[in-house]
């Protein structure tokens, strides 16, 4: 087996663990990754809602919690309250799941006939998994905007450029609702000044979402927590612990400041998954990715005893 193993699967692999690999992003993984990987192998728990094994959603949202608070993330993004964070497999699908809740909500509000008028911004050094979820989410490739970001700004996304983009769409009947900036981008690790682009996105009622894939795990030392300054306004902030965070693939962290918002679009309501205790949930019997946990803990004050 070991033999087969080497002549045949070692020489077509990218050695991305191996000291002498500089490419892309560093090796991610250590000790702790490896024995959470084997407890997580052997354990091999099916969690898909709370009560399928209590302690999975449990744990998540005590180490995201966690996370969180050494990312010194605003209390919103906490469980304690009306957010809280879900583990994706990678930053691809944070940045989806949160397009498609910010689709959905917006929707609700306007009406499901408007979807081709929906218009999402970013720069274009943002990584190319917003343009993948947009095309997954049904938005008009033509009303992606990747505003071009130049050396003039770091690579960073200018907020006048964006303010005057926006009214423009809006004077041709657009609906503004979804941007994007990143700390740290992929090509450059530009850092988008999160406050300006905030208060934008927040005075046309745009959800806003922080792509700190790459950079936000340097965040967790003090010296370069200011690169976030700014997150305050944010509706979502996602890092992934599997780049720098010494986490095997795949764990990307995804925070939310409302998370019924994903409960929202997400949901789905199976016979097989129904249970008395999500059913009291105001209806919300079955929820994508473990939420349930959440909001049975908050209604009924049972996390405790876990
Ligand atoms: N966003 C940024 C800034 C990145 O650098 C990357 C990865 O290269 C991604 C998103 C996509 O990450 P993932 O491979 O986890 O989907």
């Amino acid at each position: 087996m070991t033999k087969y193993i080497q002549a045949k699967i070692l020489p077509g692999v990218t050695h991305w663990q191996s000291p002498n690999y500089f490419a892309y992003y560093p090796s991610n993984s250590s000790v702790a990754g490896f024995v959470g990987e084997m407890l997580s192998a052997g354990l091999n728990i099916v969690g898909f809602s709370w009560i399928a094994s209590p302690a999975a959603t449990e744990l998540e949202m005590i180490v995201l919690d966690w996370l969180a608070k050494m990312l010194k993330l605003p209390e919103d993004f906490l469980s304690a309250g009306r957010g809280g964070g879900v583990i994706q497999g990678t930053a691809s699908e944070a940045v989806l799941v949160v397009l498609l809740a910010a689709r959905d909500k917006v929707l609700r509000r306007v009406g499901k006939d408007a979807l081709e008028k929906l218009v999402v911004y970013a720069s274009d050094q943002t990584h190319s998994s917003l343009q993948k979820a947009c095309q997954m989410a049904g938005i008009h490739p033509e009303n992606c905007r990747l505003l071009k970001a130049t050396s003039s700004t770091n690579y960073a996304l200018s907020p006048e450029f964006l303010s005057e983009t926006i009214s423009q769409d809006l004077t041709i009947g657009l609906i503004p609702f979804f941007l994007c900036a990143t700390v740290g981008t992929t090509s450059s690790t530009a850092v988008d000044p999160l406050l300006s682009l905030g208060k934008i996105a927040k005075s046309n009622g745009m959800w806003f979402h922080v792509d700190a894939a790459y950079a936000g795990s340097a965040c967790v030392c003090p010296e370069f927590r200011h690169y976030m300054d700014g997150v305050e306004v944010a509706d979502s902030f996602n890092m992934n612990a599997h780049k720098w965070f010494l986490t095997n693939f795949d764990c990307s962290a995804l925070w939310v400041k409302d998370r019924s918002a994903l409960v929202q679009a997400l949901s789905t309501n199976p016979e097989y998954l129904k249970n008395k205790i999500t059913e009291t949930m105001d209806g919300i019997t079955t929820v994508w990715l473990g939420k349930p946990a959440m909001l049975y803990k908050k209604s009924y004050q049972v996390g405790q005893t876990f």
